[in-house]
């Protein structure tokens, strides 16, 4: 990626990108952008483009307030390859001048130069999956592309093979970004999906998330289709997860990595710290890596489908490289986050893991040793486990009272951004909590 704006400048000619998307994404990690010619590209990384902060959600302003200006990292650069002659940049969030604390990612970046000044990188890879499907006639949705046979579509050959079109879409996009794909997957469910490609630092993983989604809908648009990154819009069908995978490296060198663990799993304490961290502020966390009321019907044995799997964790639990806990650690050089899902905004859900796994380094927490029972299928066993929040209100609640990360989002010009975050849910979690559902009425009309 370009280095800086000369840099910039130099790849916008050669790829002969004609228009810039310059954006950003609110807090639910919507994109938000605007369109410039490329010509403009000196005016916009010296003067950036200017919005009005209360149309974006979320980020704390009202119709009042002076324009939020937003500026492009050149690092960010991508062309995107299926509009050949356009370019996306995402951007830091300005306001009089001064970064604006309510942007994601610059409450990423703040939280990355934190590890920074112990000389420490989060390198993070994602695992974003997602559905494809159509509009029906009474306002649902069904899945795309609807098999025969819905008992196990999980690598399905054939279901892929009736999906090649779009997924060696993406592919080649990820390709020709130099994200490296590695692989295309059809997930657990009819009409689900997934990309894989190279692991990068912390926030260009996120802005890589932003750009996958963004090129996903498109393509799906194109062809009649609506991709979904909703984590769970099928009740009987397993949910979408955004899994991270993360690792700490220190000049160079992972230093989760450790041949002589006692325990076996190839870990360092610091990565132990780290685990624990996470799993102790996991409660709070949750409103960052399930951020809506949808995602909590995608957690847990209780979310199980037609596959009997759920895949996503009911528990504050890590194991080895088993797939019914929060994290697992698939290889002794990551760990990978389960939790997290599709809806996430990447930024946010980062910085709050980091956040965590920064106190429990700092800490020297240990999380015990992993394990071994598979959730799904015998219980808790014998260990006593944390119950994950059953809902985004207790999440949301947990957060506000969780200091670690209050700390960690960082303070806005009217207090912790984690209190407003929290509010923005209760909020959302009391509009949904007052709908009244089909399931009530056929519950309790003639109790
Ligand atoms: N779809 C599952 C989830 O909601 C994950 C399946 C997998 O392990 O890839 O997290
Ligand atoms: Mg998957
Ligand atoms: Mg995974």
């Amino acid at each position: 990626p370009p280095a800086n704006g000369a840099e910039l400048a130099r790849a916008v000619a050669r790829d002969g990108v004609e228009f810039l998307l310059v954006m950003f994404v609110n807090l639910r990690g919507k994109t938000c952008a605007k369109l410039a010619p490329a010509h403009t590209l000196d005016r916009l990384l010296g003067e950036g483009l200017g919005f009005a902060g209360n149309a974006a959600y979320g980020l704390g302003q009202s119709s009042a307030d002076p324009d939020v200006v937003a500026i492009p990292d050149p690092t960010s650069y991508v062309r995107v390859p299926i509009q050949e002659n356009l370019g996306i940049l995402q951007c830091d969030l300005y306001v009089r001048g001064e970064p604006w604390p309510y942007a994601p990612r610059g409450i990423l970046r703040r939280q990355l130069a934190q590890l920074a000044e112990q000389r420490l990188e989060l390198k993070a890879g994602a695992e974003p999956e997602y559905f494809l499907v159509r509009r029906t006639e009474d306002g649902g949705i069904r899945v795309a592309d609807e098999l025969d046979d819905t008992a196990g579509p999980c690598y399905d050959a054939h279901a892929a093979s009736r999906s090649l079109d779009h997924l060696t879409t993406i592919s080649r996009a990820v390709d020709a970004m130099g994200w490296e794909n590695y692989s295309n997957d059809h997930e657990d469910a009819n009409g689900q999906f997934e990309h894989n490609f190279g692991y990068a630092e912390a926030l260009r993983t996120a802005d890589r998330v932003v750009v996958l989604r963004h090129l996903v809908r498109l393509a799906a648009h194109r062809a009649g289709l609506i991709a979904t990154f909703m984590p769970k819009p099928f009740g009987d069908l397993t949910g979408s997860g955004l899994h991270l995978h993360l690792s700490l490296w220190q000049d160079g060198r992972n230093v989760f990595r450790a041949p002589d663990d006692p325990r076996g799993l190839g870990l360092s304490p610091r990565a132990y710290g780290f685990i624990a961290g996470v799993l102790d502020h996991a409660p709070g966390l949750m409103a960052l890596t399930c951020p809506t009321v949808n995602s909590y019907k995608r957690l847990g044995a209780g979310a199980a489908t037609l596959s009997g799997s759920s895949w996503a964790p009911g528990y504050a639990s890590y194991g080895g490289n088993n797939r019914t806990h929060l994290v697992r650690v698939p290889d002794s050089d990551r760990i990978e986050v389960r939790c997290v899902d599709s809806a996430a905004n990447p930024y946010l859900a980062l910085a709050g893991l980091a956040a965590a796994g920064a106190d429990g380094m700092a800490r020297g927490a240990d999380p015990g040793g992993p394990v071994e029972a598979d959730l799904e299928a015998t219980g808790t066993g014998t260990r006593r486990l944390r119950p994950l929040p059953p809902t985004l209100l207790h999440a949301a609640e947990a957060l506000a009272e969780d200091d670690v990360l209050r700390d960690g989002l960082g303070k806005t010009p009217d207090g912790f951004y984690a209190d407003y975050y929290a509010d923005q849910k209760r909020a959302e979690f009391d509009t949904y909590h007052r709908q009244v559902s089909e399931w009530e009425l056929r519950t309790y009309l003639q109790v």
